[in-house]
């Protein structure tokens, strides 16, 4: 049985390959009835799927975002939830950083034709559409250019983080977007945490002290033995363990269809108490 709970999902406004649209119908057929959207670095897409989530009156829609962080050697993702998403300060903020992802990608297919590997900068864009764009429309320009035979393989080779195609990006640390999204009523969680595993020990006590309501333990592949040590890193800061498909509808062997990460259902309750106490959703 699918889970009632999807907390991390990607539509077209970044690098998933549904629109929001198309995500809220897939998500409710395969049994979801709790769904977040959170898309890098935008909210775009959350009108859409607000709009579309109308038609499913035993639908919830939680507006979110997965925003992306630096700490050294490592990138680090906080989903924010709830947060007040209309707020022209906010969006502000996610110009800016969406800007910085146009100008590292820019540099990365430099770098691929330095490479050798030649990939039409508008081919980017036009795949990128109206998404935040990344690293996952370059790898779907390098599959259709024929340089390699799939995005997994793009990474792998090429643009994943010890590639010689990566670029860094400007980014904010995980602390100042726990502070930012805070700011704007959102609460806020750590995405899968499992390459971080060997710094939690230093990065969980000062994203606790920001605010922080919880950790990704129930994600993509995650098997039970990784599930039960973050369980215990979650217990232990005092963190809500959450999680989610993290579906981008691209295949690939992590990925997973909407609803398919089963979460408890207490911790997805205790999510939606805080908001309804922050008055960031109505009462049921
Ligand atoms: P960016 O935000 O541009 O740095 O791109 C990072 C995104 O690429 C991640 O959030 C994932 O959605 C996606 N990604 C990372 N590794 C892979 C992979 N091996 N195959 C497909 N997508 C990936
Ligand atoms: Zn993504
Ligand atoms: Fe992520
Ligand atoms: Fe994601």
């Amino acid at each position: 049985m699918p889970s009632r709970a999807d907390l991390h999902t990607h539509s077209t406004y970044s690098d998933g390959v549904l629109t929001p649209r198309e995500l809220v119908d897939l998500a409710y057929r395969r049994g979801v009835r709790i769904l977040a959207l959170t898309d890098h670095d935008t909210t775009d897409g959350l009108p859409e799927a607000l709009a579309a989530s109308r038609s499913y009156p035993d639908l919830l829609l939680i507006p979110g975002v997965e925003m992306s962080t630096d700490v050294p050697g490592n990138e680090v993702h906080i989903l924010g939830y709830f947060m007040d998403w209309q707020d022209v300060a906010f969006q502000r903020e996610l110009a800016r950083l969406r800007d910085s992802r146009v100008t590292r990608a820019r540099r990365m297919v430099d770098k691929l034709a330095e490479l050798g590997m030649p990939v039409s900068w508008e081919r980017v864009l036009q795949i990128a559409g109206d998404g935040a764009v990344g690293r996952p429309h370059i790898a779907r320009a390098m599959v259709e250019a024929g340089y390699v035979q799939s995005v997994n393989e793009a990474f792998e080779r090429y643009i994943g983080r010890r590639g010689p195609a990566y670029v860094e990006r400007e980014k904010l640390t995980p602390v100042e977007v726990v502070q930012l999204l805070q700011r704007f009523g959102g609460l806020t969680v750590l995405a899968h945490p499992r390459e971080l595993m060997d710094q939690l020990d230093s990065l969980l006590p000062p994203l606790k002290e920001a605010g922080l309501t919880g950790m990704e333990v129930y994600y993509q592949d995650y098997g039970p033995e990784e599930i039960e040590t973050l369980l215990g890193w979650a217990r232990r800061f005092g963190l809500l363990p959450l999680g989610g498909s993290d579906y981008h509808g691209l295949g690939g062997p992590q990925q997973r269809e909407p609803g398919d990460i089963p979460l408890p259902e207490e911790p997805v309750q205790e999510l939606l108490e805080l908001a309804r106490a922050r008055g960031r959703l109505l009462p049921s």
